[in-house]
């Protein structure tokens, strides 16, 4: 996820905090740069362009080229504006309505409709307890009825049973049906794509929605499509109607410009991203992580969280517990490196941890895989207790001593330390609170 467009940003104002002092000339030029960026990240040219002013205005006015750190003020403004542009608050689906809660999933076809039907199902059932009916209103491709029930077998969630020969709108009124009888919390009805957006499927999404008066209906768009799938939402809001966007195959999308520039577009919220096939590879959307992940700042809460789902929640809870209060020892990252091992897909969690993103170039050409894991594991367990407790004790001769024990250089035993010193200090900031990431690198 917006790999290519951190690296760009990252880039830029990397250059910007190495400075002393900044003219106002320095910010322009940065501005050019960040403007160029998101161009080609194909995030909407309105959208930037109003971006880039308000940073630049915020950035010229609030006395940033006066303050002891210039640099950190443009990236505080950045990261500020970034959080804005994608919708200030995390919008999670409402299921504040009474039982059944209808919601319709919308969509062109490919898009990963039914996948994340199923997705939101499983994650409704096995999060929030909800007891979930799902059902297939696609009557045109003949195995998308088939495809669903299938899903529902896989992550035990009921499907509507399917009949032959009934119209998308009878579906919809049996399964609300079927769905007050059997006592369910929630109905999601997955609708049928067609391959571009066409009159008679507007059709059809209006006659449904006019039986099944959905509490939410969420438009499934492709990440990968950019800002077609910006004008699809847009298309589809005019129509029909949306009450908030799940985009799919962020896993894949480097640059990031639909989901940057859908909310300014439509003015209507990502709810949710999918990041991979599997049942479980959806997420929320947190506009403040986002912009951190983008800004290579690390996204620690969602590492925890997903350590949480993955692994073990009560360890995970104790860690959040540690991160807050800042005291992140080295056992704790030894526990952290030994998840990662755990949990695979290594560049993925990587990146979502603070520092690492950074470091990641600096250590270009080593390999960043499961060998260096254990490396920086093996460094940390020859370590005595009161070492990883405290490693500020270190003096250089127990370096070389740990170097030797765990086969590596002094050079690595330095380097693993200021990366937990890094993640510390960034975790204690974080700890404090709305705008604590920023108040502790600011010194404030
Ligand atoms: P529909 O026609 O819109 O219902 O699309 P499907 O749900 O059948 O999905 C089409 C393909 O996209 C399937 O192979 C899915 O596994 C895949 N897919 C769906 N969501 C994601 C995602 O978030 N990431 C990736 N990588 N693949 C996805």
């Amino acid at each position: 996820m917006f790999e290519t467009l951190s690296e760009r940003l990252g880039g830029i104002l990397d250059k910007l905090t190495r400075r002393g002092a900044l003219t106002e000339a320095d910010v322009g030029e940065a501005m050019r740069e960040v403007r160029r960026a998101l161009l080609e990240a194909d995030v909407a040219l309105d959208v930037v362009r109003s971006f880039t002013d308000r940073v630049r205005s915020r950035a010229v006015g609030a006395d940033v080229v006066r303050s002891v750190t210039p640099g950190q003020m443009v990236v505080k403004i950045v990261h500020d504006e970034l959080v804005e542009m994608l919708g200030a608050e995390a919008q999670p689906i409402d299921l504040n309505a009474p039982a059944p809660v209808p919601i319709m999933m919308v969509g062109l076809q490919g898009s990963g409709k039914t996948t994340t039907t199923a997705k939101i199902a499983r994650r409704l059932k096995e999060r929030d307890k909800k007891k979930v009916l799902m059902a297939s209103l696609d009557v045109r491709r003949p195995a998308a009825q088939e495809q669903l029930r299938i899903l529902g077998q896989q992550n035990g969630v009921d499907t509507l049973p399917i009949v032959a020969g009934e119209s998308p709108t009878e579906i919809a009124k049996r399964a609300l049906q079927a769905a007050r009888l059997g006592g369910f919390d929630v109905v999601i009805l997955d609708t049928a794509g067609r391959i571009h957006l066409d009159e008679p499927l507007m059709v059809e999404m209006a006659e449904v929605k006019r039986i099944a008066a959905p509490h939410e209906i969420l438009l499934v768009a492709d990440a990968l499509t950019g800002q077609d799938a910006v004008t699809l939402a847009r298309a589809f809001d005019e129509r029909v109607g949306i009450t908030g966007i799940v985009l799919t195959r962020m896993d894949g999308d480097g640059r990031g410009g639909a989901a940057l520039s859908m909310r300014a577009v439509t003015g209507k919220p990502i709810k949710l991203v999918g990041t991979g096939e599997k049942a479980d590879a959806l997420e929320d959307f947190h506009p403040g992580r986002i912009a951190n992940r983008i800004l290579g700042m690390g996204d620690i809460v969602s590492l925890v969280e997903k350590a949480a789902a993955n692994i073990d929640a009560e360890k995970a809870a104790k860690m959040a517990e540690k991160m807050r209060k800042g005291a992140f020892d080295l056992d704790d990252l030894a526990d952290q490196l030994k998840q990662m091992t755990k949990l695979g897909g290594m560049s993925g969690m990587l990146s979502m941890m603070p520092g690492v993103a950074k470091m990641k170039k600096q250590l270009d050409g080593l390999d960043l895989d499961d060998r260096l894991l254990k490396r920086q594991i093996a460094i940390i367990s020859s370590m005595t207790r009161d070492e990883r407790r405290n490693p500020d004790v270190l003096k250089a001769s127990r370096k070389k001593r740990i170097a030797a024990g765990s086969g590596t250089r002094v050079e690595d035993v330095n380097r693993l330390l200021k990366m937990h010193r890094q993640m510390a200090d960034m975790m204690k900031a974080m700890g404090k609170g709305k705008g604590g990431l920023f108040g502790g690198m600011m010194g404030k």
